[in-house]
């Protein structure tokens, strides 16, 4: 699992880098771009709307490489969390069906088969119940599906990853309050052997390949 852990994570961190780079690349044309278009409308020669068409172009750019920034920044756990979901579906796989409402526990996993509606646009609920409670933002490392997922086929459109471990207080209010709510998550207590990357909660039901 480590050896894999490593490996992915570089690959990952390669693609990224790469993503970057065109991203930098967009931000320096539309600069340019809107440098070229402010001189333009001093002398009368374009409207008003075209320059704030490559002003927003040039927001989308600079945005797209700020997400791609912190991606880079959160690689290491994102990557252990694919890793952990990975392995915790090929273990679900062997399991019988779980009732709803039902609560399976072992020493690595804690799952939740919450019976109530979930969707991804509840989170705020989720991250206004944490806000309240410990006055700081749910730390959230995976919102919905990421690239990471795409490449490693696996279904996490309706979920998100907390980077809280679940024998915490914290983690275990988290995991309180959304029982209370019928959420259904899976709390992982395991670790990359050799890191402190891994344990997380992931709110929404098990990730599958597709
Ligand atoms: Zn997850």
């Amino acid at each position: 699992m480590r050896d894999e852990y490593v490996k992915a994570t570089k690959d990952y961190k390669t693609s990224l880098e790469k993503l970057l780079a065109i991203y930098d690349e967009n931000v320096k044309t539309e600069e340019n771009k809107l440098t070229q278009a402010k001189k333009l409308l001093d002398e009368g020669l374009v409207a008003r709307h075209q320059v704030e068409e490559i002003e927003s172009a040039l927001k989308d750019a600079k945005d797209k490489a700020s997400e791609t920034h912190r991606q880079m920044d959160q690689a290491d756990t994102q990557i252990a969390n694919v890793l952990v979901e990975e392995k915790a579906d090929e273990q679900f796989a062997k399991n019988l069906r779980m009732a709803k409402g039902g609560l399976l526990q072992t020493t690595s996993f804690i799952r939740y088969n919450g019976g109530g509606a979930w969707a991804l646009t509840d989170a705020w609920k989720v991250q206004r119940f944490f806000a309240d409670t410990f006055k700081k933002p749910l730390p959230i490392a995976v919102f919905g599906q990421g690239a990471i997922h795409d490449r490693w086929r696996l279904d996490h459109h309706n979920s998100m990853d907390v980077s809280l471990y679940p024998d915490t207080a914290e983690g275990q209010a988290l995991m309180n309050f959304l029982r209370a709510n019928g959420i259904p998550f899976l709390a992982f207590r395991q670790a990359i052997p050799g890191t402190a990357t891994g344990p997380h909660i992931h709110i929404g039901r098990p990730s599958h390949r597709y």
